[in-house]
């Protein structure tokens, strides 16, 4: 279905509500029942009908089936938050005493989620590194279920051959679950390489105004359907119809401020890569990144973040850097239309804090939607104050 299609008319039956272009807030948490046999007979299919907004809503509902489409699957199940929606995906998917493999460096809580919690319910793991496949096939065990992917990861951005990671899936019968946030569907769809699930942080690019906390989950529907059953509708994790209105707000720019903070990330990436005072750029689609003809083989764009080492010295070098950038926030979260970055070297020699898996020099940047030329001179000003 065109992209145009799916986020300006799929799933916005207007007939039904006064013809109205704008979606309504159905702000309800209950619906009532013509008769006691129509309460009986869809209450027994609460996947389909409307019961109770923790089921069905019917504004979460128009943005689960532009959510669905735009990830090529046949459902989407829409989530209080990101790792409602990793949680989710990766416990539906598992028993006690089964095994789950897992990318290095997944999003932190995706760590803690398989490491503290799933472990205490018997569940084994492995982190293995997903740059190379022979050491997923040699992480492979007669119980392992699920192998879970990020590709590229939000921080170091490795990428993951997704043709070679489900080969080995359907020899195993292991079901394979991927965060594609990073991408955002517009860059990169998993299902078009046979992944079984695909999960996001939709408080990125999917909602993209930073004020909105929401996850998709999406896949067939013999793997929703189960799932809405019984962990949707048992954890209970839902966004408001208030909210989903926002997103599906949201979504109708999609396209636009993805390719455009895609373009102008690639412009910074290219600036900096060139500046004297930073030795190394990450960013998995600059001709220069070891993964180059791979991530090009399965992305078509990568979006606004771009990570470095800046060639500091030491922390005070780096603080210097840091506190000429005006124009780029300081915060957690990407995906919205505001510039962001993250340093990390105020983690180190902190005794309440793990040391980063990142050098003291690497700083990610989030490239929101400000013009490249507004965003260089900021960078430039930093740079140059080394
Ligand atoms: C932000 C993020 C998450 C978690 O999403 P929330 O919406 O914050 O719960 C998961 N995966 C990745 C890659 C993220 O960047």
């Amino acid at each position: 279905m065109p992209l145009s299609e799916i986020l300006t008319h799929l799933g916005e039956e207007r007939s039904q509500y006064y013809n109205s272009i704008a979606p309504p807030v159905i702000q309800t948490s209950n619906f009532a029942f013509d008769s006691p046999e129509s309460f009986a007979e869809k209450i027994s299919n609460e996947f389909e009908h409307h019961i109770y907004t923790r089921g069905n809503n019917p504004t979460v509902q128009i943005l689960r089936k532009k959510i669905a489409a735009l990830e090529k699957t046949e459902d989407a199940l829409i989530t209080s938050s990101g790792v409602a929606a990793v949680s989710i995906a990766i416990t539906s998917q598992l028993s006690a005493g089964d095994h789950i493999i897992c990318v290095s460096r997944p999003y932190d809580w995706t760590r803690k989620l398989i490491e503290n919690i799933l472990a205490r319910f018997g569940v084994e793991f492995d982190f293995v590194d997903g740059t190379n496949l022979n050491s997923i096939r040699d992480a492979i065990k007669t119980n392992t279920k699920v192998i879970y992917l990020e590709s590229p990861n939000s921080k170091t951005f490795e990428v993951q051959d997704l043709r070679g990671c489900v080969a080995i899936c359907q020899q195993h019968k292991i079901t394979s679950i991927i965060d594609n946030s990073h991408c955002s569907p517009i860059f990169q769809n998993p299902i078009d390489f046979g992944i079984d699930l695909v999960v996001h942080s939709g408080t990125k690019y999917l909602n993209g105004h930073s004020d909105v906390v929401l996850g998709v989950i999406c896949g067939s529907e013999a793997l929703i359907r189960p799932m809405f059953q019984r962990e949707f509708m048992t954890f209970g994790p839902i966004i408001s119809p208030l909210e989903a209105s926002m997103v599906l707000r949201g979504l109708r720019t999609l396209d636009l401020r993805v390719r455009r903070s895609d373009a102008t990330a690639m412009k910074i990436a290219q600036y900096l890569e060139k500046h004297p005072r930073v030795s190394k750029v990450y960013h998995p689609l600059l001709p220069s990144s070891s993964q180059y003809q791979l991530a090009k083989s399965q992305m078509s764009g990568n979006g606004g973040l771009v990570s470095v080492e800046i060639d500091a010295r030491n922390t005070t070098e780096m603080n210097t850097f840091c506190s000429h950038l005006k124009k780029f926030l300081l915060g957690v979260s990407w995906g919205g239309y505001e510039s962001l970055y993250i340093p990390f070297y105020p983690f180190y020699d902190r005794l309440d804090q793990n040391t980063p898996s990142v050098p003291f020099n690497f700083i990610r940047f989030y490239i929101g939607l400000e013009d490249f030329e507004y965003l260089k001179s900021d960078l430039k000003h930093a740079l140059d104050s080394l």
